[in-house]
């Protein structure tokens, strides 16, 4: 897990772990917007959106806002700036098509104390609007106990028939209208910015 050290202290061993674990794309940079970690879906969403983003951003201390297109720097540099005067995370969402898949993206960008932020991006799934499919929804969501998973903070729902890793996307239907037995729960992002000192979930 690529890591500088000093972020380290920000955040608890436990919850890293949770984020390295995550499916989700999750990175954390600098005041200066320095990359101090990525997991290893960052890794992976680079490597396949290669034009974008070429190899020399995947190592730690490179700036992600030169990274960015020189006509958006201006945007995110004001996004994190947003999240710091708020105190609290602030979400945008943005097209990310890749060559074999039409996708919207929703970033959130948490502030973190005493500097730098958190940042996840979550699948906006907006082909189950608005009127999901069953057999979809059933694979895709509920769990071996029959309910669905909400965050109960930024309201991402869990995927159930995630493999590896964890996932949760942005679901606009269930935000807008609860499923049936949908249980709240915290995602890793949430879970690490708002109860940073927690033990693991259980
Ligand atoms: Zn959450």
């Amino acid at each position: 897990m690529p890591l500088d050290p000093a972020f380290a202290l920000a955040l608890p061993a436990e919850d890293l772990d949770q984020l390295e674990r995550q499916g989700d794309v999750v990175y954390a940079v600098s005041d200066q917007h320095r990359l101090v970690y990525f997991n290893a879906a960052w890794e992976r969403f680079a490597r396949e959106n290669g034009a974008e983003w070429p190899s020399r951003t995947l190592s730690l201390g490179a700036s992600v806002i030169e990274a960015t297109p020189a006509a958006l720097r201006g945007f995110y540099e004001e996004l994190f700036a947003s999240a710091r005067r708020a105190g609290a995370p602030v979400d945008h969402e943005f097209e990310c098509s890749s060559p074999r898949a039409l996708r919207k993206l929703r970033m959130r960008v948490y502030p973190l104390t005493p500097a730098g932020w958190l940042v996840t991006s979550a699948v906006v799934v907006e082909s189950l609007a608005p009127a999901p499919d069953p057999a979809f929804v059933e694979a895709a969501y509920v769990d071996a106990n029959g309910l669905i998973t909400m965050c109960a903070h930024c309201r991402r729902t869990r995927r159930a028939d995630a493999q590896r890793a964890e996932r949760w996307d942005w679901v606009p239907a269930w935000v807008a209208r609860l499923p049936d037995r949908t249980s709240h729960g915290l995602c890793p992002g949430c879970f690490s910015y708002h109860y940073p000192s927690s033990p693991p979930r259980g």
